[in-house]
């Protein structure tokens, strides 16, 4: 027989998968490291996982303990999923902003979610940081993850997802392309990568409204960057521990709206049925193409999958009330079935 003692064991070993159309106007082949093969549908799987060992490791976490994250919903997925299997409590503190799929999908496999204010300061006690702090020092025999400064989660990449993707192209990878929260994806694949080829180029991909680009660019923590903004998962208004920014040889900027629209067309031109950042990541290479040459070969990671955003992206009316599509295409659309 061949199967696995619990589904932990089916995290990593994702695909890689060539983009064939939605790539066509680059000058050298693209690749996608396709993480919603998680059993937790993204690559958080990874690092969660990893979090929980070395807390266990560490007597950080024992027997009955609760594990409290602040997390957006793919960090929580795969927590809940190690705590089912482990046998530990979940409590998530998350917020507003985030789609209400992922809350459901965290409270189906028995997580409590808490969902807090987006639109305040780190260390306003209602944030979502502050309220899952609190939470960990009040509740006995808990655990608080914190996988921003928790430097498990880089090292998760730099064990499996940077070793996978080496191998997986022989080693002729030239560019490694990720958009970036945590920074935990971007620092341990590209350190791994950087590590067998110094040449390597890593590119991260952060949103308008985040701070990471100008402090890669000017060491500044300018809070004149940030404000809100739609995408999810990716961008920052702190720089959290678990970047090298040396590893980073460029950061791009992407508009919520571009993001949204190359998830769209990565879904329908692909048949990969994408979340918001996978399109970021993407639209981010076409706005670099110029540096890109024949002889090249990216990789891009695609973080998790489009079912988290029906409600969002995968949704016409939120894409028109929102200026991301164009109102007559949809017309012409709704006419042609007719
Ligand atoms: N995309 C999505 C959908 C995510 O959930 C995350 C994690 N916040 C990222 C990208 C960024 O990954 P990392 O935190 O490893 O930088």
């Amino acid at each position: 027989m061949k199967y696995c003692e619990n589904i932990l064991q089916t995290i990593g070993n994702t695909p890689l998968v060539k983009l064939n159309r939605v790539a066509a106007a680059l000058p050298c082949p693209v690749f996608a490291k396709v993480e919603f093969f998680n059993p937790g549908n993204s690559i958080k799987d990874r690092m969660a996982i990893k979090m929980v060992e070395v807390a266990e490791q560490q007597g950080l976490l024992k027997p009955g303990g609760t594990i409290i994250e602040g997390t957006s919903g793919n960090t929580g997925m795969g927590l809940a999923l190690a705590a089912v299997i482990k046998g530990y409590k979940c409590i998530f503190t998350t917020t507003d902003k985030q789609s209400k799929e992922k809350v459901d999908i965290l409270k189906a496999v028995g997580a409590e979610v808490i969902v807090c204010p987006t639109n305040v300061e780190p260390d306003d006690p209602k944030s979502y940081y502050s309220v899952a702090r609190r939470l960990a020092k009040e509740i006995p025999n808990s655990f608080y993850v914190n996988q921003y400064d928790n430097l498990a989660n880089r090292d998760a990449h730099y064990e499996q997802t940077g070793p996978e993707i080496w191998e997986q192209t022989d080693g002729k990878i030239t560019h490694l392309v990720v958009a970036t929260g945590t920074g935990g994806t971007i620092t341990g694949t590209g350190k791994y990568l950087k590590e067998k080829n110094p040449a390597i180029q890593v590119w991260a991909i952060d949103s308008y409204g985040s701070l990471l680009k100008k402090f890669h660019e000017t060491g500044e923590l300018d809070m004149s960057e940030v404000y809100p903004y739609i995408t999810e998962g990716i961008g920052e208004d702190f720089v959290p521990q678990n970047y090298d920014m040396s590893i980073i040889d460029h950061f791009e900027k992407v508009t919520d709206k571009d993001g949204a629209v190359m998830a769209r067309r990565i879904s329908k031109e692909e048949g990969i049925f994408v979340g918001y950042s996978a399109g970021s990541a993407l639209a981010g290479i076409v706005q670099l193409k110029d540096q890109l040459k024949p002889t090249d070969l990216v990789v891009v990671v695609f973080h998790d999958h489009g079912s988290r955003y029906v409600g969002k992206v995968y949704n016409d009316q939120w894409m028109m009330e929102r200026g991301f599509l164009d109102v007559k295409t949809v017309k012409d659309v709704v006419n042609a079935r007719r």
